[in-house]
């Protein structure tokens, strides 16, 4: 038996959707992310790959959404682990 392959809804609908203009709204791509089955994977990747996701909505999330988030992320991560910077670089 073969199982489908989750697809991507951004595969199914026009892309430049996730890609506005400066200033204009992420409410329509985001809210596509949420009905999508590859939302936590897409986000991951996106956060894990700064410089190829740069521009426009990925994984539900808007440039700036990211950028806060993986400020938080290193914020927390020696609080949580309770290693510090060096440490975990040596770790990535
Ligand atoms: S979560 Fe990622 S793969 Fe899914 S629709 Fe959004 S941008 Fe596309």
């Amino acid at each position: 038996m073969v199982l489908d392959a989750p697809t991507a809804v951004c595969a199914e609908v026009d892309p430049e959707l996730w890609f506005p203009e400066k200033g204009g709204s992420t409410r329509d791509p985001k809210r596509l992310c949420r009905s999508c089955p590859l939302m936590a994977a897409c986000l991951e990747w996106a956060l894990d790959h700064p410089s190829e996701s740069r521009h426009g909505v990925w994984g539900g999330m808007s440039e700036g959404e990211r950028y806060a988030l993986r400020r938080r992320r290193r914020t927390l991560a020696p609080a949580v682990t309770g290693a510090d910077d060096d440490e975990l670089a040596e770790v990535a």
